[in-house]
């Protein structure tokens, strides 16, 4: 008899990764958390550990060159996988980048790329430190892995919020999605038609959201600046409904939040209504925002609550009210977790 084939569609990324995980033993005392938290933790001397995180982006499904610019391609690269090290609350330091390539691209289009990756160490302070090259049939193939550091008790788990805590998320959601939007149909219409000049009036601010993200590492450091530390903390990158589900599964929690307090940006509200999308649900589920979502215990609000840098959103509840959007007329709604999915097939 044949043996039983599972499709990877219907297990989704989260569920692979769960999968493919769950049978890992750790053997060495210096791992001190190996799979599920935006970096792992290696214990380093008395004082320090080491942060440990990578990824790896592939053409056509995590970006598209038609319309995004190699130097921004590396830019980003490296900011997204620095914003997992501040998400632990921890500071990058070095980072080394792999790459793939056909021959379709020039020495000038890889220094291109470069020269972006070069731009965000320079202005996050990481010492580039390595990488490998290799070639490909189609496509460039493009991973960074960054190691940082934190104080020993200074790390911050997506596991720690407690009942109560209130949850804050820094900056604006749901622009780089619709600026992921518009770009999308500036190409459709390119396409149709290659004389005509993109439309982008007025919306570079949400250009500039998705094709050059800026990690928090302002956060972190107000944090060290008001002496506090969040109960749990995780980088928005599939979006804020996929980002509460892994803080209040690993924290055994639920949580409630209020659309009104939802932060967006007017821009995304304009251009929400052009594409005919609710900004709520671009701000649930747009992604790529890299923005922080962390908890506080309530003592922390007085010294979070004159920030502009950051909104506060909601707080933690227990796990048996699971996890509730109260909508802005006072309806509750469950939130569902929507991610980028891309092994999945489901709208
Ligand atoms: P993030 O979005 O913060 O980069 P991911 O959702 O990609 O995190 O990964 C979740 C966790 O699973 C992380 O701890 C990551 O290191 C781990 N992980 C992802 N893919 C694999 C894999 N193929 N093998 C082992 N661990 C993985
Ligand atoms: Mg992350």
């Amino acid at each position: 008899m044949d043996e039983p084939r599972n499709e990877l569609q219907d297990l989704g990324e989260f569920g692979l990764i769960d999968r493919l995980t769950e049978h890992i033993s750790l053997v060495q005392p210096s791992t001190i958390k190996g799979v599920g938290d935006d970096a792992a933790v290696i214990a380093s001397d008395d004082d320090t550990v080491k942060l440990l995180t990578t990824d790896l982006l592939i053409e056509n499904i995590h970006f598209d060159l038609m319309y995004v610019p190699l130097k921004h391609l590396g830019y980003k690269a490296a900011a997204v996988n620095l914003s997992d090290i501040y998400a632990m609350n921890g500071i990058p330091q070095q980072i080394t980048v792999s790459i793939a390539l056909s021959n379709r691209f020039s020495l000038e289009a890889v220094e291109e790329l470069y020269t972006g990756i070069r731009l965000a160490c320079k202005r996050y302070d990481v010492d580039l430190v390595g990488g490998d090259t290799s070639s490909s049939q189609t496509g460039l193939f493009l991973s960074v892995t960054t190691l940082g550091e934190a104080k020993k008790g200074e790390v911050v788990y997506r596991d720690g919020a407690k009942e109560n805590d209130l949850i804050f998320v820094s900056g604006d959601l749901g622009s780089a999605y619709i600026g992921l939007l518009l770009l999308e149909r500036e190409k459709q219409v390119f396409r149709a038609n290659p004389n005509m000049q993109p439309d982008f009036e007025g919306v570079d601010y949400l250009l500039e959201r998705q094709l050059k993200p800026e990690p928090r590492k302002d956060i972190i450091e107000m944090f060290r600046e008001l002496d506090i530390k969040p109960t749990s903390m995780i980088d928005i990158s599939d979006g804020l409904a996929s980002e509460l589900h892994h803080i209040c599964s690993q924290s055994k929690k639920g949580c409630a939040i209020y659309e009104d307090k939802l932060p967006v940006d007017p821009l995304t509200y304009q251009q929400s209504a052009a594409f005919a999308i609710d900004p709520t649900t671009a701000a649930m589920n747009g992604g790529e925002d890299y923005e922080l979502l962390f908890t506080v215990k309530q003592s922390d609000y007085e010294k979070l609550k004159d920030r502009l840098e950051i909104t506060p959103i909601g707080y933690i509840t227990d796990a048996a009210s699971g996890l509730q959007l109260i909508s802005k007329k006072g309806v509750t709604y469950p939130i569902k977790a929507q991610g980028w999915n891309h092994l999945k097939n489901e709208g």
